[in-house]
């Protein structure tokens, strides 16, 4: 029986250099660990399923305190239609401005056609400090 034989089932130690049985996972000779013991350790299922719902209950819809959410579009017709005395003001519960739009018209009408543009470019919903 030559070493040959069992050359392939063989290997080296890492630490004395010496040949050691190639399942050996701790050198006989030096007594160092040569193999991460891998079937050892237990098989660890890591069964993450996480069930969050991350709902958003704010009644307010997380805008800034102080802040409100209002609907582009109601607001846009009421401005459309009723700019000239500040309804989509009063709507947005800027109440001195609508005062304002009510006795000016609108700002004479250009306060009204600013405001009934510049809704045209608001998200919907939009936020109104
Ligand atoms: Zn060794």
């Amino acid at each position: 029986m030559s070493e040959a034989s069992t050359a392939t089932e063989t290997k080296f130690c890492k630490e004395c250099g010496k040949t050691i049985a190639k399942k050996a996972v701790i050198c006989p000779h030096c007594g160092c660990q040569v193999e991460e013991t891998k079937s050892a350790q237990p098989n660890i299922v890591i069964n993450n399923s996480n069930q969050n719902s991350n709902q958003n209950n704010n009644v307010n819809g997380g805008v800034p305190y102080g802040a409100r959410l209002k609907n582009k579009w109601v607001s846009f017709l009421l401005c459309l239609w009723l700019g000239y005395i500040g309804a989509h003001k009063f709507y947005e519960g800027k109440i001195g401005a609508g005062i304002l739009y009510l006795f000016t018209g609108g700002l004479f009408g250009i306060g009204w056609f600013i405001d009934t543009l510049a809704l045209l470019f608001k998200p919907n919903p939009y936020v109104v400090y």
